[in-house]
């Protein structure tokens, strides 16, 4: 008689993937300051967005690919003593999408070669 043995899947526990870690803000003093990457088209930077859930401050900056969380939190409690949380006022993620594609316009346009624009000059008939 073949005993069936119930087979136990066995559950590799993948470690936890880090979780969104959540810092003080340098604003409003809360634990809801998140730090979170994204990729910009140019391998030497990428974007780094610290968002607040408490205040709104919502942040965007342009870092180098070895930065990590804690360095983008250093860099945003310095410009919260420095008074320059207006480059970094709470916009809406649309505002954010923007903001990153302006990163990246201006990425790519300082390697623009030779794009020249002409003055169109407007004859204003009467
Ligand atoms: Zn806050």
């Amino acid at each position: 008689m073949g005993r069936r043995r119930k087979r136990r899947k066995k559950i590799i526990r993948k470690g936890p993937r880090l979780p969104a870690k959540f810092f003080q803000c340098p604003v409003c003093g809360n634990i809801t300051l998140t730090i979170d990457f994204k990729k910009s088209d140019d391998p030497q930077w990428k974007i780094a967005e610290a968002k607040c859930g408490s205040c709104g401050l919502h942040c965007v900056f342009r870092v180098r690919p070895n930065v990590d969380r804690v360095d983008v939190y250093s860099m945003l409690v310095d410009m919260v003593y420095e008074n320059r949380l207006d480059e970094c006022r709470p916009v809406s993620e649309e505002e954010v999408e923007k903001q990153i594609e302006e990163i990246i316009r201006e990425e790519a346009g300082s390697v623009d070669e030779g794009a020249t624009q002409e003055a169109i000059g407007t004859d204003e008939g009467e």
